[in-house]
């Protein structure tokens, strides 16, 4: 697993969580990853991304397939569904464990905000906390209820910096120091299921991936993946990050703010709404 993504043939992907139907917004990401798939003559896969099990809408998997062949959007190869994939993570996450690279964590969300607190770092409104490494040496005689990576250790074991610097095809250079922006994430989460994150490299690394083509609104999730692809030794995908449909409250479209599902009487009318959102937007995006 070492070829670069400029050696590997184009494969792309478009990876919905069931937690309802496509609509507007999901349209875009799906035909944009497809678009850039045919643009370079690549390979076009889906993968449903159901590993957050009670947010999932039972149905919803077959539906949005449905949806996807009603609108002509056909993946080239068999659909990857990550709630059967629980001991390829499994098996993830012992080999960073084997390393030292991976620790259990004991905090409950309120230990993690008193230790903030006392630190003098409280966390701002509407941001997530960063986890301030309580357990990192142990858990101190508490049963661990989550696994975390340990960041910097990862980093400085590669020889890599603290900052990341990674390159997107539409919004250009970007960096994040993992370690102290978002702090040891998590791969295993207290109840047991497995974390978007892990989930989404081990699949990006199984499919071949070479090029993520999604919602602007994952874009704070890449510097995570990238640290995970580097602990996991998967190749780096490029990635390019499209702008997301907004709702009436100004947030990305969802059905929690008034999404309603395609329309699929009108397949093409639906591919051209999508496509003249991303013309609008600039499309195609690389500079
Ligand atoms: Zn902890």
């Amino acid at each position: 697993m070492t070829a670069t993504p400029t050696t590997r043939p184009y494969v792309g992907r478009f990876a919905p969580s069931p937690t309802g139907l496509l609509h507007r917004g999901s349209l875009v990401a799906a035909l944009a990853s497809f678009l850039d798939a045919r643009a370079h003559g690549g390979r076009w896969l889906v993968r449903i991304e159901d590993v957050d099990g009670p947010r999932c809408v039972p149905g919803a998997s077959e539906q949005i397939l449905a949806q996807l062949r009603t609108l002509g959007l056909h993946p080239d190869g068999e659909v990857m569904v990550q709630s059967q994939r629980g001991p390829v993570y499994e098996a993830a996450l012992q080999s960073l464990i084997a390393r030292s690279w991976a620790y259990p964590c004991a905090c409950t969300r309120s230990d993690i905000e008193r230790a903030l607190r006392s630190a003098g770092t409280p966390t701002p409104r509407h941001a997530s906390a960063v986890y301030p490494g309580t357990c990192r040496l142990g858990t101190q005689g508490k049963t661990g209820r989550s696994w975390r990576l340990d960041v910097a250790r990862v980093l400085r074991d590669l020889g890599l910096p603290p900052v990341l610097h990674w390159h997107d095809r539409h919004l250009g250079e970007q960096t994040q120091e993992v370690a102290a922006e978002v702090g040891d994430f998590v791969l295993r989460r207290t109840d047991g299921l497995w974390a978007y994150q892990l989930a989404v490299v081990v699949d990006d690394a199984a499919q071949g991936v070479t090029d993520v083509v999604r919602g602007m609104d994952l874009l704070d999730n890449t510097a995570r993946q990238i640290v995970l692809q580097k602990a996991l030794g998967c190749p780096t995908p490029r990635y390019l990050h499209v702008p997301v449909v907004l709702g009436q409250n100004g947030e990305k479209l969802s059905k929690q703010n008034g999404a309603q599902p395609l329309n699929l009487a009108e397949p093409t009318q639906c591919l051209q709404e999508a496509r003249a959102f991303l013309t609008r937007s600039g499309w195609p995006f690389d500079r």
